[in-house]
């Protein structure tokens, strides 16, 4: 990267002394070891073993793979954000959803944000996505058409939740909504789902029968365009580091009711303290990051791209024999590094294969 300009200093500088007065340690940083600007950067996964390092907001991860744009059950959003990468866990979480979610009665998925590359804290949003177990997922219907990629970046989301009362609008909401949202939580590696808390009191108030799931639907700020779906840490990654379990009740009680008091929405007190991605360094994240940062990526985004069948299984790569420049998605002569197998589909199990990519105007 670039030597950063004097302003940038100062504004760290600022940005620190902000920090200062909280109390709170921080590392002496330039705008090189700025977290949010490398990771950032990355356009590509690495092309070695699929591993998650550190905390759903504090962290990075190698082995990634992309959800393909379209597939016959979702499209993903936004592409220009470039937030389509996560573990290979999550991206075949995600296709399962897809498939349930159709055979339940929602049209299709319309896929947010996952995660970068390889992971690490955002340029814009999102506190957590930074190990590649996150996904939002839209609240609104997937059209019945292939969208143009600039109605991907444009399309609004619906709103389901009225600003003022905090309740579900109930003229948007459907069963359906409640069957996608009950078949996320059932998977067993998805550990919770956030959404705003009109979302949650609209479910606790309506669901009959089974409610077990309930506890995995987790009140939070926003959420009311989309939903959050976290998976916990899987094998593989002994680094991750796991959340706390949620409470075994349904959360329909007390907690509950303290999101419809004023006190959750009272305004930031210090609404110009900075955010956490916009002061950490390389020095707050598990030190396997800088690795993941220089690790050798595959040769274009096609080739660590979920390609149907099952979980695309990631090897260990192998130590370069030679000092090796990453490869990038112009490299379009240099051999594929032998990690590449980590890519490949395994047999197919009777799952639809996604569309090839379709060539989108703009
Ligand atoms: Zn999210």
């Amino acid at each position: 990267m670039k030597s950063s300009t004097r302003a940038t200093g100062a504004r760290n500088a600022v940005l620190a002394a902000a920090l200062a007065l909280t109390g709170l340690a921080v590392q002496p940083a330039t705008a090189e070891e700025r977290a949010k600007d490398l990771f950032g950067a990355e356009k590509l996964p690495t092309a070695t073993a699929a591993q998650s390092f550190g905390f759903y907001s504090k962290g990075c991860f190698s082995g990634g793979v992309a959800i393909p744009m379209d597939g016959p059950t979702w499209q993903v959003m936004r592409p220009s954000r470039n937030r389509r990468w996560g573990h290979p866990a999550m991206i075949a979480t995600i296709e399962r959803l897809s498939r349930d979610a159709v055979a339940d009665g929602w049209p299709g998925l319309l896929i947010g944000d996952i995660a970068q590359p390889r992971g690490g804290p955002m340029l814009t949003g999102h506190a957590s996505h930074q190990i590649g177990l996150d996904a939002d997922i839209w609240l609104t219907p997937m059209p019945d058409r292939t969208m143009t990629r600039t109605q991907r970046e444009n399309m609004s989301a619906t709103l389901m939740v009225d600003d003022k009362t905090h309740l579900v609008k109930d003229a948007l909401w459907t069963p359906a909504h409640t069957a996608l949202l009950r078949r996320a939580a059932s998977y067993p590696q998805v550990e919770r789902i956030l959404v705003n808390p009109g979302i949650k009191k609209k479910l606790c108030d309506t669901v009959k029968g089974d409610r077990s799931w309930l506890h995995k639907i987790r009140p939070f700020w926003g959420h009311d365009y989309h939903f959050h779906m976290r998976i916990g840490c899987q094998p593989g990654s002994p680094n991750c580091k796991a959340q706390e379990a949620t409470p075994a009740d349904d959360g329909c009680g007390k907690p509950l009711a303290w999101w419809f008091t004023q006190e959750p929405w009272r305004p930031n007190k210090n609404p110009d303290a900075p955010k956490a991605r916009d002061v950490m360094t390389m020095a707050n994240l598990p030190r396997e990051c800088r690795a993941v940062l220089d690790a050798p990526g595959p040769a274009t985004a096609e080739a660590a791209t979920y390609n149907g069948g099952a979980v695309p299984v990631a090897a260990a790569a192998p130590e370069p024999q030679t000092p090796s420049e990453p490869a990038t998605a112009a490299s379009g002569t240099a051999d594929l590094p032998a990690a590449m197998n980590a890519f490949t589909a395994t047999p197919q199990v009777g799952v639809p294969v996604p569309r090839p990519r379709p060539r989108l105007g703009n």
